[in-house]
């Protein structure tokens, strides 16, 4: 059968209201990649969940089909989200397919290229605000709360529905759930998505390792990081809408929420490319902590199935490689100067 959207194969397992209307860019069904290579180096079967092949380019897709159905199914006209970034392009993109209004209310300067691109391409009206992602989610719960302006960020609970899908996806494929699951944490809807996709599915659960920034790990601190800082702005997140959520789902699966350097997150992102998958920044974040924990020898992954979930694609935040490397060389345009240059 061919594939029509997450809500489509999923739909009996999706809490969404009757009165929901599928509006679907055939998001999910996101390839679970085997990483023989890497995976060696930890005695592990690794796998990566590689979530940036969703239509936009980030698992915020999975969570949008789902809100934007509901919010159009009860007649909204407009939605609004505060974003990093890649929930502006998803949003955007779902409300444009909707054929309904989007505002997006972004940290001032701090958004990745690719993803701001993606916001305007898609037909957002795009605010920036002189603050942090945490002083946008502020505003937007207000105005939706005295306007008929509908909501679309994780704290609108059809965005958890969706975002479920991406446990059943890993436990359709590998026919149970691994025993580690280990991706990054910002805003904390995500892992608590996949802690209920788990359970709810009955197909085993995974011990689940949440990896936040060092410069934006409320949840490592135990309390509110005022002015988050992190190369990866995914996650660039001081106060998470799902905090409590995101530590009861690593204290119920025996895990941890931990807390990685910006260095060990982009040495992350180099590795995963080396073996030919591209992802933002925050997104190597679950590889960073895996590597952390087992160099310190607190996680032992030998023997184990391990995923990590890659939750946005490379090409979203393409500077944080162009700005650290050199220009290609430049050469004249003959044969020569090609095999010269090359040396073989
Ligand atoms: C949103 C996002 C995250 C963080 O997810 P939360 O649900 O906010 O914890 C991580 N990586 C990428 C690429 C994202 O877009």
């Amino acid at each position: 059968m061919t594939y029509q959207g997450l809500i489509h194969r999923y739909r009996l397992y999706l809490d969404l209201p009757a009165h929901a209307h599928t509006i679907s860019l055939l998001e999910g069904d996101t390839p679970l990649i085997p990483m023989p290579r890497l995976g060696r180096e930890f005695g592990c079967d690794l796998f990566v969940k590689f979530e940036g092949l969703n239509p936009t380019g980030s698992f915020k897709d999975r969570g949008m089909t789902a809100a934007i159905s509901e919010a159009v199914g009860r007649g909204a006209k407009t939605i609004i989200c505060a974003s990093t970034g890649n929930t502006a392009a998803s949003a955007a993109a779902y409300a444009a397919r909707a054929g309904l209004r989007s505002i997006v209310l972004i940290p001032e300067g701090k958004v990745a290229v690719g993803k701001l691109a993606g916001a305007i391409a898609y037909g957002a009206e795009v605010i920036q605000i002189q603050g942090s992602f945490d002083d946008a989610l502020s505003l937007v719960v207000e105005i939706t709360q005295k306007t008929p302006i509908a909501l679309v960020n994780s704290i609108n609970p059809y965005r958890i529905e969706g975002q479920k899908t991406a446990s059943f996806e890993i436990c359709d494929v590998l026919s149970s759930a691994p025993d580690w699951l280990c991706l990054p944490v910002g805003n904390a809807g995500n892992i608590t998505s996949y802690w209920a996709g788990f359970k709810q599915y009955q197909k085993g659960l995974p011990r689940v390792l949440g990896v936040q920034a060092e410069g934006a790990a409320p949840l490592v601190l135990g309390h509110p990081v005022e002015k988050p800082e992190t190369i990866a702005t995914a996650i660039r997140i001081g106060k998470p809408a799902r905090g409590e959520q995101a530590l009861e789902a690593a204290h119920e699966s025996d895990g941890r929420i931990i807390a990685v350097s910006d260095a060990q997150i982009l040495d992350a992102q180099c590795i995963l490319a080396s073996e030919g998958v591209w992802v933002e920044p925050a997104s190597a974040a679950g590889l960073a902590g895996l590597m952390a924990e087992t160099a310190k020898g607190s996680l032992d992954a030998k023997g184990k199935t391990v995923v990590v979930v890659c939750t946005g694609h490379g090409m979203k935040d393409p500077s944080i490689i162009t700005e650290s490397f050199q220009a290609p060389k430049v050469i004249p345009a003959n044969y020569e100067a090609l095999l010269d240059v090359i040396g073989e």
